[in-house]
Parts: structure tokens; sequence; C-alpha cells
């Protein structure tokens, strides 16, 4: 199915559509399939799925089958899909993201909640992002990450889901299926007084680094060790378990 010039593939990211990560994503995709692209105008890392609703959403078209949009990744995905795109695409993939998104950042991060808005509309979607290393280059990884969501996609999973791909910075030593480390960062800030006398804050912290989370490699772990790691997400947050227990328990509340 895949590799038809007929297969449509959304391309975002978090960086900003001038972003070098994304021009090699884009490149790379363009074996696989027609590809259309629509990213913020600039950097909106770490918006996670903020959607602009208090100001117009500007959107520029850059060329065909591109276009760029005052906002954040959530934003220029739900638009593509359903506004600017003549017909819904096959795939969403979002990045390549400089820096990891890895465990607990996958909440934080744009990158992340572009795929995650593909999957809201039932797209299979994969978000890619490679550990930061200052290196501009991102042709090997795009050209892996080319292969691996042809093989993920091939691999239909009953639902649509999203798959977040963690790139090491180095040459990997493989590839591993892996669950996202729950654990917290160790998060820190530090303290500083800028020119003018004011006191700011700047977040900063280290990783949780367990080896496996009941029984499956961790996300962090792999990457730290050279892997590609691959995590199956879904949007559902609902807590199936607690739900049922409320069920039978609710009632006990007298309004
Ligand atoms: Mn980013």
């Amino acid at each position: 199915m895949i590799d038809c010039p007929s297969v449509r593939i959304l391309v975002s990211n978090d960086d900003g559509i001038g972003a070098p990560g994304l021009e090699a994503l884009a490149a790379a995709l363009r074996r696989l399939g027609r590809v259309f692209v629509c990213a913020p105008e600039s950097t909106r890392s770490g918006s996670s799925s903020g959607l602009t609703i208090h100001e117009p959403l500007q959107v520029q078209r850059r060329g065909a089958g591109c276009w760029s949009v005052r906002g954040n990744p959530a934003d220029a995905v739900k638009i593509a899909l359903r506004e600017l795109l003549p017909s819904p695409p096959d795939l969403v993939v979002s990045g390549i993201n400089d820096g990891l998104n890895c465990g607990v950042n996958i909440l934080y991060s744009g990158t992340v909640a572009a795929a995650l808005e593909g999957v809201q509309y039932g797209i299979p979607s994969f978000a890619v992002s490679r550990r930061y290393s200052g290196r501009r280059d991102f042709g090997r990884e795009a050209r892996l990450a080319a292969r691996l969501v042809r093989w993920l996609y091939d691999l239909r999973p009953r639902e649509a889901a999203a798959f977040n791909i963690n790139f090491p910075g180095g040459p990997p030593k493989g590839i591993l299926a892996t669950a996202a480390e729950p654990a917290p960062y160790r998060d820190r800030y530090h303290r500083r007084r800028d020119p003018r006398g004011r006191i700011y804050y700047w977040l900063t912290g280290g990783p949780p680094r367990r080896l496996r989370v009941d029984g499956h490699a961790t996300d962090e772990w792999a990457v730290s060790r050279g892997y590609v790691s691959v995590t199956p997400l879904r949007r559902d947050l609902t807590d199936r378990r607690l739900l049922g227990e409320l069920e039978r328990g609710i009632h006990e509340l007298d309004l």
C-alpha cells in the first residue's frame, strides 16, 4: 500500500517550518508518497496540544502543498486536516525534533502533540525526535525514520495509533520497542539575576534512567544506550480500572 504515489503524508513539527529536521524528514518521506507540509512559522517547542483560540490563526501558503501557521503544532495539523488539504492524508509525521521526546516529556512536547492530533482524526501518526547534539544534518535519521514509518504503517494496528520514535545522537546500535518512562524528571530551577537586577528562573534537570517498567525497556534507557526507541502511544487518557470502581461507588455520594 505504502510506496505508491497515491499515499499522502502530512508533515509537521514544533521547531518551526525552517528547521533542518523537518526539511530532511519531508525529503525522505517523498520516496514513500506525496508529502504536504504544515508547520508553525517559528519554534513552538514545549507547546503540547495548545491551540490558538484567543487570536486569529494566520496561515501563509509557502508553495504547492506547503503552509506555515502563526500558531502551535496542534493548530498546524488541525487546520491542515480540516481546512487546507483537499482530502485527509494517510499518515501524519512530525519532526525531526532537535532534542529527545522521551518519558514525561511526551506530555509537554509539541512534536508529539502534532502526531496525537493526527490520531484524533483516526490517522496513523508518528513523532520523530533525535537527542540534541548540535549537529544540523538529519539525513541519516530521516532515511531511517522513513523506513520505520513504512514498516509500522504496514503493521496496521486495529485503531489509529501514534508511534513515538526517538533517535540517539550518534549512529544507532539497533531498534527497541519501549514503554515511556513514567517517572518525572529531577526538575531543578536555576535562579539568576538579569542585567536589570530582576530574578528569573530557568528550568533544568535530568531524566530518570530506569531499565525497565512492567517488564518493558524504557525509552529513556534505550536512547541513552544508543538504540532507536519506538513507543506506541494512545490518546485516550481515561483510567478504565478506576472508572469501573467509580461507576460502582459514585452513587454513595449524596448531593
Ligand atoms: Mn522542538
